[in-house]
């Protein structure tokens, strides 16, 4: 368990963060959703260890340290267990180009106290194998940012914290993350593995973050503006379902009077279509009721709101 209290961050006259609270439960996967600017890198900053928050409580596993300024903190031994669980992915890491992917993964898994032997394992895994002698230099933008995946996954960590992971990938290498996230056990539970996985993911890229992450953590301007799971947070967020109703050209009219019956919020014609737009409390009377009207209806979509709606909605 990690826990975050009234952290607070300040560069200066800049408040990255302010008077953040989170738990991060062992074993979850938990996104960190926000625009530029937001807090994020900060945040996963403060987690790992690299910055120190202006004040709050970071707790996690291990007898916490009291700090100055109204700062609680873990102390060094409770950081040296909790790295050793830890894998990493920075934003930006700076590779030395002369390196090849294998000189360089070679040094990280000796930071990491792994066996050499996954440096090559761990490229191929990230689809880079073919590559492993060519000097960094050569790699592209993509390319880099599995290396920096790999680096991560290093020491079979049992928390995976990473900092805007799918930038410079392209279909395939977002394709080919996940299925890495799973076969190492952090998308769902891996029990029979040896125990639970955490991940935390930040990115700016809310729709591929909710397949990653079970609980979402919107930030803004420094703030927690909401955390649940994607259900909760378009539940919470009461943005109506939009029914999509297909109706036989004939039985308009009777369509339009059974919608009036039941009073949505709005019913508007796209084309040959009625969209009717309705509480997610009515939804369910909706569709037994049009249901009901059988043939007349050849075609029914019901279309729930996007979390960037519901993001939308909050700011
Ligand atoms: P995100 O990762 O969501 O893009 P950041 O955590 O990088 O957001 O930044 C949050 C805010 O803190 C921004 O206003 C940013 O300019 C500021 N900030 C971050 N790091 C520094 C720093 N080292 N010095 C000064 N301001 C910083």
């Amino acid at each position: 368990m990690i826990r975050l209290e009234k952290i607070v961050k300040r560069y200066g006259e800049v408040e990255a963060l302010g008077l953040v609270d989170l738990e991060i439960r062992p074993g979850e996967s938990l996104g960190i959703f926000g625009h530029n600017g937001s807090g994020k890198t900060t945040l996963l900053r403060i987690l790992v260890g690299l910055s120190r928050p202006s004040s709050g409580t970071l707790l996690f596993d291990g007898s916490p340290q009291r700090g100055a300024n109204g700062t609680t903190y873990p102390g060094k031994e409770s950081w040296r267990a909790f790295h050793r669980r830890l894998g990493f992915m920075p934003e930006r890491i700076a590779f030395h180009e002369n390196l090849t992917g294998e000189q360089t993964l070679a040094h990280f898994a000796r930071l990491r106290g792994a066996p050499r032997r996954q440096a090559l394992e761990m490229l191929e895994r990230v689809g880079l194998g073919e590559a492993a002698k060519r000097k960094l230099g050569g790699y592209s933008k993509g390319m880099l940012q599995r290396v920096n995946l790999a680096q991560a996954l290093l020491g079979d960590p049992r928390v995976l914290i990473l900092d805007e992971p799918l930038e410079g990938l392209d279909p395939h290498g977002v394709r080919l993350f996940f299925e890495l996230l799973e076969t190492a056990g952090f998308l769902g539970s891996c029990p029979e593995e040896g125990g639970e996985r955490t991940l935390v993911v930040a990115s700016h890229r809310l729709l591929k973050l909710s397949d990653a992450a079970r609980r979402i953590c919107i930030l803004s301007a420094g703030k927690v503006r909401a955390l649940g799971t994607a259900e909760e947070l378009r539940r919470d967020a009461e943005l109506p379902v939009r029914l999509i109703i297909h109706p036989r050209t004939d039985c308009n009219g009777a369509i339009e009077s059974a919608l009036g019956e039941l009073s949505p919020a709005s019913v508007e014609r796209d084309g040959e279509r009625l969209v009717a737009s309705v509480s997610q409390a009515q939804k369910m009377t909706f569709i037994s009721q049009l249901n009901g009207l059988g043939d007349a209806i050849l075609d029914l979509r019901i279309k729930e709101p996007t979390l960037e709606e519901v993001y939308f909605e909050m700011e």
